[in-house]
C-alpha cells in the first residue's frame, strides 16, 4: 500500500495550524523546561553555578524596569508578590527550618497561587494609581493576617492550613498540605478555563508561572529555599518575556482585525530579495458607511473585510495598511500569478451579506451595533477596489511598488470601483 501524504487531509490542516500547539508552549513553556533541565543537570549547575547566583536579581531588576517603562502594573505586582514570598521563606528557613508544618509555608502556597490567578484576571489598572494602591493594600492585609493568626493563635492556624480536604494516598508526593494544593488547582483551572473561552497571551503566561511556583513549593526542602527562588525567578521571567512577546505583536498586529501592520509589512518588504506582486485594496466610499451607520459599524466591516482578505490564496499575506487601506503581499509572483486570487477576493467581499441588525440599532441606539452575514435586517453593500504593482526594473524599491499600486488603485476607483486594476 502507498502512502500518498500530498492528500492526507490533515496534512492542510497541519500546515495551517502548526502554531496553534506552538504558541501555547512558546516562550514560557520552553523557559519553564530550561528550569527543569537545570534543576537536574549536576554539570550545568557546577558550569553556571555563579550566574545562577546572580538570576534573581537580574530577572527582579529586569522585571521592574520592563513593568514601569512598559507600564505593566501586573507584572509590577506579581514581581512584589513573589518576592515577599521567596524572602518571608528564606527568613523563616535560616532560623528554625522550614518543614512542611511551618504555617508561613503553607499560607504562602496558599496566598500566592491565588494572588498571582487574580492578578491574571484583572486588568491593568496602574500601580500608583487608586486601583493599584487597593491592591498593595489588600496584599499587605494577606501579610498581616498570617502573621496576626500565627503569632496568637499558632494551633488553630496550622490546624486550618493542614485540613484534610483530599485522599491521602493522593497527596503523599508533595509537602503541600491539602488547602495549598486546592488552591493551586484553583488557580491553574481558572487560568485554564480562561483560555479555553478566550485565549490571551497574559493568561497563558500566568498558568505557566503558576506551574514554574509550583515546581518551587514542591522543591523546597526543610532548610533549603534555593529551589523557590529559583522557580520564583523563573516564573517572573515568564511574565517578562510573555510582556515581551505582547509588545512585539502590539507593535506588529493590528489590534482592530487581528492582521499584520503596516510596519510589519515595511519589513516584510525589505526582506524580500526577489521579485514581489503588492496589491492594494480600498474599501468603497467607506466615509457613507460611517456616516449612515456609525463607526462601530465601519469597525465591524473592517473586521468583515480583514477576515476576507486573511483567506487570500496563491502565498499571498494580508496587511492592514491603515485606515480602511489593506495590502496583500506576494512574494515572488507576477502580477498575472495573482490576478485570479485578487478577482476571487473582490468578489467575495462583494458577495458577502454583511447585515445590519436593525432590531438592536433601534431600541438600544448606544448598544453595539451587530453586523452579520446572514439572517434578516438592513444589508449594507461592501465593495473593495484593489490596485496591483510589482517589483520590476522600472519599480525596484519598496516605496515605488507601492506608489505603483496606489496608482493602480486609483485607476479602479476611477473605473467606477468594485474592480482590480494593474
Ligand atoms: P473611496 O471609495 O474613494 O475610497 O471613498 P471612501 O469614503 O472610502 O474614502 P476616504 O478615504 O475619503 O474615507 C476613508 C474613511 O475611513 C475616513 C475615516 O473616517 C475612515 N476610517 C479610517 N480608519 C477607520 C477605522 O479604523 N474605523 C472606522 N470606522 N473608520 C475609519
Ligand atoms: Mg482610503
Ligand atoms: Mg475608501
Amino acid at each position: 500500500m502507498r502512502f500518498d501524504i500530498e492528500n492526507w487531509p490533515i496534512r492542510d490542516w497541519l500546515i495551517k495550524n502548526w502554531r496553534k500547539p506552538v504558541l501555547y508552549v512558546f516562550p514560557e513553556g520552553l523557559i519553564l523546561l530550561g528550569a527543569l533541565v537545570y534543576t537536574h543537570s549536576h554539570w550545568l549547575q557546577n558550569t553556571l553555578g555563579a550566574f545562577a547566583d546572580l538570576y534573581p536579581y537580574a530577572v527582579f531588576g529586569a522585571g521592574v524596569l520592563l513593568g514601569w517603562r512598559f507600564h505593566r502594573s501586573r507584572l509590577l505586582f506579581a514581581l512584589l508578590l513573589m518576592t515577599v514570598g521567596d524572602r518571608t521563606l528564606a527568613h523563616f528557613a535560616a532560623g528554625n527550618g522550614l518543614g512542611r508544618d511551618h504555617v508561613v509555608f503553607q499560607a504562602i502556597s496558599v496566598l500566592l497561587p491565588l494572588n498571582l490567578a487574580a492578578l491574571a484576571l484583572t486588568a491593568e489598572r496602574g500601580f500608583v494609581t487608586p486601583p493599584g494602591l487597593v491592591r498593595l493594600a489588600i496584599i499587605g492585609i494577606q501579610i498581616a493576617v498570617v502573621a496576626l493568626f500565627d503569632r496568637t493563635m499558632p494551633g488553630p492556624t496550622a490546624a486550618l492550613l493542614h485540613l484534610r480536604l483530599l485522599p491521602p494516598g493522593l497527596v503523599r508526593w508533595t509537602p503541600l498540605a491539602d488547602p495549598a494544593l486546592l488552591a493551586f488547582l484553583v488557580a491553574l483551572g481558572l487560568q485554564l478555563a480562561g483560555q479555553l473561552m478566550s485565549p490571551t497571551s497574559t493568561q497563558r503566561s500566568y498558568l505557566w508561572a503558576i506551574a514554574a511556583l509550583f515546581l518551587g513549593v514542591n522543591g523546597l526542602r526543610p532548610g533549603n529555599p534555593d529551589p523557590m527562588t529559583f522557580y520564583l525567578a523563573t516564573a517572573c521571567l515568564i511574565l517578562i518575556a510573555a510582556v515581551v512577546e505582547a509588545s512585539y505583536h502590539m507593535a506588529y498586529e493590528d489590534s482592530l482585525t487581528g492582521l499584520p501592520a503596516r510596519r510589519a509589512l515595511n519589513e516584510a518588504l525589505l526582506r524580500l530579495g526577489g521579485h514581489y506582486t503588492l496589491a492594494m485594496a480600498d474599501v468603497d466610499h467607506f466615509k457613507n458607511i460611517n456616516d449612515r451607520h456609525g463607526h462601530d459599524v465601519g469597525d465591524q466591516v473592517l473586521k468583515m473585510v480583514a477576515a476576507k482578505l486573511a483567506l487570500v490564496g496563491g502565498s499571498g499575506r494580508a496587511f492592514r495598511y491603515g485606515g480602511e487601506e489593506f495590502a496583500v503581499l506576494f512574494p515572488g509572483k507576477s502580477v498575472e500569478e495573482c490576478l485570479q486570487e485578487l478577482e476571487t477576493l473582490r468578489q467575495t467581499v462583494e458577495e458577502t451579506r454583511f447585515i445590519l441588525r436593525s432590531r438592536i440599532r433601534s431600541r438600544r441606539k448606544r448598544a453595539e451595533p451587530v453586523v452579520a452575514e446572514k439572517g434578516p435586517g438592513t444589508r449594507v453593500p461592501v465593495t473593495i477596489s484593489i490596485g496591483v504593482g510589482e517589483k520590476d526594473p522600472r519599480h525596484t524599491k519598496p516605496d515605488q511598488v507601492v506608489k505603483a499600486a496606489d496608482r493602480a488603485l486609483y485607476r479602479a476607483k476611477e473605473g467606477g470601483r468594485n474592480q482590480v486594476r494593474t
